[in-house]
């Protein structure tokens, strides 16, 4: 045995050693390619992971919070994200069910060869029809976090009284919600030992929720054990002893060794055993003592195990990436040195910072643990001696691993993603990056962003959209803090407008839908799919680009709409001028009109939406402002609410005026009435005087004239809202001023994230427009920090929409943005999700001229009365020929089409459906 085990680890240092020399003449080699090639490779490229296999991943790498499980099917955004079972579990607090016979009798029970592995559907479904009809069951999980960022469940034991069962929690792990109603039913007990953790990681993976648990490490406690150890408990009550070594082996590995396999089963098997001697421990306590009730302990150990039940998994969110490991490691090294000048300790500090940001979102982004990249070790040592040249990077990072103890230098290092992504790391060590903002942006670019050098992953999709749109912010304000944007360059401007406003990964994912008759539905993103996987209604029918095939006959197919738009590839270029190294998208039908349609009108949103480089985004943009300036004239209703609206003091009205008045002229916008009122709010004293001034005769125009108070300003932020976006504005300051000290004026913070909410909050994708929050060159000196963006790394959506190929009704279409926008509460992802196609450049310094969503409403409504829906049909028409003639589009996919049509044959079950609709309508 120790003999086996000496050659293990002197095989595993031979290993390591080899490895290390191999990857260092490998890393110089490639080093020099790439060099003459100028690109990097990323080893995931060559690399599969068990977790690729995932198609359900309830916890990504993101920043994005984790979404909790829903109950009662219904897909309205439960935004409270609260724990599913809560009722329940507050119910066993108050009284516990007590499980009187955990295991049948004073036996130990035996130890056979016997047990069954669990590694399919089927049997996964037996074995949940067999624990459905149990009293009491025994759980254990086995976790693997070394190659993977929050870790993941390798391995589940279960075991009843009769029998002991392993579970392939990496094979099974889609399918693992088989198990959620035995584990949430409050009938049957599920026995741990120290399920603090289990409880969090079966939520994290499959959303299982435990409810009724008695946790023999908590019943130690009440007993006073002298240990409550799970060793101690196997030995004590069964004489059994266990090598807890192996909970740290890899439990990745199929088939699992056999000293792993019994390693795991006595985990589990014995804890029914030990549950009924625990049990029986704490009656006799309870028979000694004096409590009233006559099962206090007994009852105190459930209602304790319980507690546990109602934590809720959550993923740590930091300020700045790597935060709180560089903390960690500066105070650790900064106890043990003394003596070293000042600068030499904020060099260190500087570099323990960077590479731990690089680090974390490395991490991240090829899901890997951070002490897999880079030991902390490691980075003190690169911290103390500061190389910058590959060579000496390399030798530094390979002793520091050195010298740490046998189990985890089974890890290589440096480890490959080090290794293969040793130009940035360079990069990153000569300061050629910044600050942590420029680190990180620059990392996701240049990993996951166009031509990224490494694969995106369902892992690591969504960092994409959630951070990049954040930190470029960021960026932007400090360098506003030190000089102004006027003085910034054109040139350097229109460059950060394209970094920060053009999509940051390709649009056109090309996947396809197939139907389950094989037909050639359309092409989509990758999140569509997924949308559908998720929901079992599709399977994967191929990887690379993937596809998948419906597994519901789906209402409508290409065919019956005569349109070859949907069923062709789509390249990820401007369609004005072909520019393919950046693009955003273009609405062609304004949303200020488009949010207004009737639902079934609105789905041709692939055809309606195109990518524009910044340049022809501007031409564009400009014609369609033009042409709403002629709309609004044509049909007597003005873009913006009138001047003097101040009616009565309880009132804010932003009512429109409909005749008689110069358009041009017609008013504030209420976006610039709201835009000065919040730099008011929130800069008014620290802003210069002349601005100041400026900007208060924009709010007092607005009040007719008069002297404005702090309250006129506070209204003025509601006008131009609707009623159900001014209630969330009330509720959500109502909320806050409970935590602000002053009252009063709300301060930046909340404000900030107020209108961020608006932004971001409402469900209804085409809703979003009218709350828009733009700003004017000038007033982002003082409030570029929370401005937010109105654009646009909108979730893609490029083939048909998702009730064109599927079962329709709005839900679904909700749903699958909600999917989309992964978490509607993250700010980060508010910022990249709000969903408007008005783009405005940052060196222009008019504003924007946002928030028509009346004026929009109105004429809407006009073509509806007058025309019916072939008046919107031509309404979207004449907006195509607008731009087409703007910009002569040379790159526009084949198909697309001025005439296109809006209509569709909708299902028979569809709410789209007219008729249907007209049914319905008349019955209620
Ligand atoms: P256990 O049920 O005690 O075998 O632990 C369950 C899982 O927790 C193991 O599979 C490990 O992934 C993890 N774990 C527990 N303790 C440690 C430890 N000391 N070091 C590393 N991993 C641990
Ligand atoms: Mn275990
Ligand atoms: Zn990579």
């Amino acid at each position: 045995m120790e003999r086996d085990r000496k050659l293990r680890m002197a095989i595993a240092f031979a290993s390591v050693a080899a490895l290390s020399a191999f990857l260092a003449v490998h890393y110089h080699r490639r080093r020099r390619k790439q060099r003459s090639r100028g690109g990097g490779a990323c080893y995931l490229r060559a690399e599969s992971k068990p977790q690729h296999g995932f198609r359900r991943v309830l916890a990504d790498n993101s920043y994005s919070p984790f979404k909790h499980l829903k109950l009662g099917g219904s897909d309205d955004v439960d935004s409270s994200n609260s724990h599913p079972y809560e009722a329940e579990i507050t119910a066993l607090l108050d009284s516990p069910r007590l499980e009187s016979t955990f295991y049948p009798d004073d036996k130990i029970p035996m130890t056979s060869d016997v047990y069954t592995w669990v590694e399919t559907e089927q049997q996964l479904e037996e074995l949940a029809n067999v624990l459905i009809k149990e009293r009491v069951f025994a759980v254990d999980t086995e976790q693997h976090s070394l190659c993977s960022f929050l870790g993941f469940t390798a391995l589940m034991q279960i075991s009843t009284q009769d029998e002991d069962y392993l579970i392939d929690t990496i094979k099974l792990h889609d399918a693992m919600g088989i198990l959620r109603p035995v584990f949430s039913e409050p009938s049957i007990c599920k026995v741990f030992h120290g399920a603090d953790n289990d409880v969090l990681w079966l939520q994290r993976d499959f959303h299982i929720y435990v409810v009724n648990l008695f946790d023999t490490a908590k019943a130690c406690d009440i007993l006073s054990k002298p240990q409550r150890s799970l060793a101690y408990l196997l030995e004590t009550y069964c004489g059994v002893t266990t090598n807890k070594l192996l909970q740290r082996e890899d439990w990745r590995q199929r088939p699992l060794p056999q000293d792993m396999l019994r390693y795991a089963r006595t985990d589990a098997c014995y804890l029914l055993y030990v549950a009924r001697c625990l049990v029986g421990e704490l009656k006799q306590k309870d028979n000694e003592s004096c409590f009233d009730d006559e099962l206090h302990f007994v009852l105190e150990a459930c209602r304790r195990s319980n507690m546990i039940c109602l934590q809720r998994y959550t993923k740590d969110i930091e300020a700045a990436p790597g935060e709180s490991a560089a903390s960690s490691i500066i105070s650790r090294h900064s106890n043990g040195q003394g003596g070293e000048s000042d600068a030499y300790k904020a060099q260190f500090q500087d570099i323990v910072r960077r590479v731990c940001a690089w680090r974390e979102l490395m991490a991240r982004v090829h899901d890997e643990s951070l002490r897999f990249v880079l030991s902390d070790q490691a980075i003190v040592a690169l911290a103390s001696k500061v190389p910058t040249n590959p060579t000496d990077i390399f030798d530094i990072l390979r002793q520091a691993d050195s010298n740490t103890d046998a189990l985890s230098s089974s890890m290589p290092s440096p480890s490959p993603v080090v290794c293969g992504h040793m130009d940035s790391f360079c990069d990153l060590l000569e300061e050629r990056m910044d600050n942590l903002d420029e680190i990180s942006l620059v990392v996701l670019q240049k990993c996951l962003g166009q031509d990224g050098t490494c694969p995106l992953s369902v892992f690591n999709y969504s960092i994409l959209v959630n951070f990049t749109m954040r930190s470029t912010n960021k960026v932007v304000s400090r360098q506003n803090g030190t000089k102004s944007l006027k003085q910034v360059s054109r040139k350097a401007s229109r460059e950060l407008f394209v970094k920060k406003f053009s999509c940051k990964s390709p649009v056109y994912h090309n996947c396809r839908i197939y139907a389950n008759d094989g037909r050639l539905l359309c092409y989509c993103d990758r999140r569509k799919l997924e949308w559908y996987l998720r929901r079992d209604l599709a399977k994967l029918v191929d990887n690379d680009p993937p596809a998948i095939m419906l597994l519901f006959e789906p209402k409508g197919r290409p065919e019956d709409e005569d349109n070859e738009f949907y069923i062709q590839r789509k390249k990820n270029i401007c369609v004005g001028c072909g520019e393919g190294n950046h693009y955003l998208r273009y609405r062609i039908i304004p949303s200020c009109y488009r949010m207004h349609f009737p639902e079934h009108l609105k789905s041709h949103r692939s055809h309606d939406i195109v990518l524009l480089c910044v340049d022809c985004h501007e031409v564009a943009h400009a014609a369609a402002e033009k042409y709403k300036r002629k709309i609004a004239e044509e049909f007597g209703i003005p873009l913006f609410v009138r001047n003097i609206v101040e009616l009565r003091d309880d009132q804010v009205a932003s009512e429109t005026c409909a005749m008689g008045i110069n358009f041009e002229q017609a008013g504030i916008s209420p976006l610039e009435l709201r835009t000065a009122a919040m730099a008011l709010l929130r800069h008014g004293q620290r802003m210069p005087q002349k601005r100041r001034e400026e900007l208060t005769q924009i709010v007092m125009r607005f009040y007719g004239g008069r002297d404005i108070s702090d309250t006129d300003l506070e209204r003025a932020l509601l006008v131009g809202m609707s009623s159900h976006e001014k209630r969330r504005l009330e509720k959500k300051r109502g909320l806050s001023s409970k935590h602000s000290k002053g009252g009063g004026i709300p301060d930046k913070e909340q404000i900030g994230s107020t209108e961020k909410r608006l932004i971001s909050s409402t469900v209804n994708p085409s809703k979003f427009e009218t709350v828009d929050v733009s700003l004017s060159e000038k007033d982002q000196q003082y409030v570029n920090d929370e401005i937010t963006d109105q654009v646009k790394t909108e979730p893609i959506n490029s083939g048909m929409e998702p009730e064109a190929a599927a079962h329709d009704s709005n839900n679904e279409n909700t749903d699958f943005y909600n999917l989309q926008n992964g978490n509607l509460q993250n700010e980060g992802s508010d910022l990249g999700d709000s969903r408007n196609d008005e783009t405005q450049p940052m060196h222009n310094s008019k504003l924007s001229l946002l928030g028509h969503g009346p004026h929009g409403k109105q004429v809407v409504d006009h073509i509806l009365k007058e025309y019916g829906e072939d008046g919107i049909s031509v309404f979207c028409q004449r907006w195509r020929q607008v731009f087409i003639e703007a910009l002569k589009p040379r790159f526009l996919p084949a198909g697309w089409d001025i005439k296109h049509s809006g209509r569709r044959d909708f299902g028979e079950f569809s709410v789209c459906n007219p008729i249907k609709k007209a049914l319905a309508d008349a019955k209620s």
